[in-house]
């Protein structure tokens, strides 16, 4: 049974080869948890063979010209969209999405792959003439070496393709270390980027766990370290990479709130708070999980918990579930306790996904939508990422109060208000201690040529994901001070700091 399991190979060198590791690990498919190929822990050997190749190519990738670069981001955001459901089905496949929220997964990391492909322009630098007489200063970006990305499960297209693009693109090397819970869609997206024609040695990846991550963390050809995941490990990941003398980005948890003003469209909100809560069973780092409810604008509640009654998880092609399962049997089993939680600690829980069954599929890690009212933020569902598809709903009598209540919050990923008055919008945008905020948009995801921008214990760093701030994370500047003598020189040498 276990040899007729597909092996997800790793890719070194431009060979893909089986791991000779002795730690292998099932991938599962969450609705059913059968396993559908099994995972290498890859050996230290295999490792330092990914991150050597990466560094040789990396001196040859540096000289490639710009626009040739440029045009391997094109022919590869060409193949993504031919092969666009192809993927989609595979990422449903090992994350349990459903089909149209698996194509949005693909598509969003697609567009990131059209931003690379402008890396002509992000690539220019500045220039001043005449700085002092006839001196001129010039600036210029340059590759850093080899990049390596650390993955989470539950954007397999989408977070992989917001790094190694941009870092190829700007002349870097990349060594991909995908979720060990979903490496499928991480190595069809390598095969297409072979095919698209990135030489050899441009792109590694390699699979495992800790110890793998470990090995990236502390090998000293490592330049910068793009991490995406939970917040403990984007704690240590950060530490550990910087202590270690490592550029490192890391992106973290997020508890996301949505203010709701008296004043705003009723039908509206109710519809955006329920894709943005319960959408990809809440398994986004920019869901809404807490909704914030200005004065009157508690009168929602009932229609609320009417219209996410209506949802219902199920399999990735069935067009009318709303959503899919979580990820594992230990996150449904997490989900679950903190809904006890809510409950012990005396939230009233409206509406209960906690005995959630799916037709013919008896095995799967299903939860149903979850709203709980008259949370407070001592409770642990106010105060822990809950990553399931539960809504936590609190009130508050004015919007400064919505204000401190969300800048009290540790995290600070994303937010958004619902309303019909701009300044009460203004004053939002301006105040809020949060790095991408959504004017009656619910989930604000900044398009590829902004940045990413999450802020406090949801980011920790300085540059941000894709955008320009990808790529002066990917890059070094370099300034010139340039002088060509076609008159006199100067008399004597000159003691002084000054250009003259
Ligand atoms: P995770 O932290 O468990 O795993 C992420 C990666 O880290 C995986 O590749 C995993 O192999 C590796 N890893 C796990 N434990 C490790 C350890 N102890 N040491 C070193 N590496 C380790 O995260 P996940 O469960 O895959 O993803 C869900 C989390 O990611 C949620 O908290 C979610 O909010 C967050 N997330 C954040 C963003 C963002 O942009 N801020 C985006 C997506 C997901």
């Amino acid at each position: 049974m276990i040899d007729s399991m597909p092996h997800v190979p790793l890719y070194i060198d431009g060979e893909w080869t089986k791991s000779t590791s002795e730690q292998w690990i099932d991938v599962t498919n969450p609705a059913t948890n059968q396993p559908i190929a099994r995972v290498p822990m890859a050996t230290d050997d295999e490792m330092a063979a990914a991150i050597a190749s990466a560094a040789d190519t990396f001196q040859r990738w540096k000289e490639v010209a710009v626009p040739e670069r440029a045009r391997l981001m094109l022919e590869y955001q060409h193949l993504l969209k031919a092969h666009h459901d192809e993927l989609a089905e595979l990422l449903s496949s090992e994350t349990g999405k459903n089909f149209a929220d698996a194509k949005g997964d693909v598509w969003r990391g697609i567009e990131v792959v059209e931003q690379a492909a402008n890396i002509s322009s992000m690539m220019m630098g500045e220039i001043v003439e005449n700085v002092a007489t006839d001196i001129d200063c010039y600036s210029m970006t340059q590759p850093l070496g080899v990049c390596c990305g650390i993955t989470p499960f539950n954007f397999p297209a989408m977070i992989p393709l917001w790094m190694f693009p941009m870092a190829i693109a700007a002349g870097n090397t990349f060594v991909l270390k995908p979720s060990e819970q979903v490496p499928l869609t991480a190595i069809r997206l390598v095969e297409l980027f072979e095919q698209a024609g990135a030489p050899k040695g441009v792109l590694q990846i390699v699979h495992g766990g800790k110890p793998q991550v470990d090995f990236l963390l502390h090998h000293p050809e490592i330049r910068a370290i793009s991490f995406v995941g939970s917040v403990p490990v984007a704690r240590y990941i950060y530490q550990t990479g910087t202590h270690n003398l490592k550029r490192v980005q890391a992106f973290a948890g997020a508890k996301n709130h949505m203010v709701v003003m008296p004043d705003a469209n009723k039908d509206q909100v109710v519809n955006n708070l329920v894709g943005a809560s319960v959408g990809a069973a809440g398994q986004r780092c920019m869901a809404i999980s807490v909704a914030v409810l200005v004065g009157s604008a508690k009168e929602i509640l009932p229609e609320l918990k009417e219209a996410m009654s209506k949802v219902k998880p199920g399999i990735w092609n069935d067009s009318n579930a709303g959503y899919g399962p979580l990820i594992s049997p230990q996150a449904k089993a997490r989900v679950l306790s903190l809904i006890q939680e809510g409950k012990d600690e005396g939230a009233r829980c409206e509406l209960d996904g906690s005995e959630c069954t799916v037709d013919g599929y008896p095995e799967g890690n299903w939860v149903g939508p979850t709203l709980f009212s008259g949370v407070t933020t001592e409770m642990s569902i106010y105060q822990q990422e809950i990553f399931g598809p539960v809504l936590i709903c609190l009130e508050v009598d004015t919007l400064d109060e919505a204000i401190e209540l969300i800048n009290n919050n540790p995290y600070g990923n994303g937010t958004s208000i619902f309303t019909a008055c701009g300044a009460a919008a203004r004053k939002f945008q301006h105040h809020i201690q949060v790095g991408q905020v959504g004017i009656n948009v619910p989930i604000p995801v900044p398009l590829p040529f902004f940045s990413f921008t999450g802020w406090r214990g949801s980011f920790y760093g300085d540059l941000h994901a894709y955008g320009k701030q990808a790529i002066r994370f990917y890059t070094e500047t370099k300034t010139v001070t340039s002088r060509w003598f076609y008159d006199d020189i100067p008399d004597g040498p000159n003691m002084t700091i000054h250009l003259r």
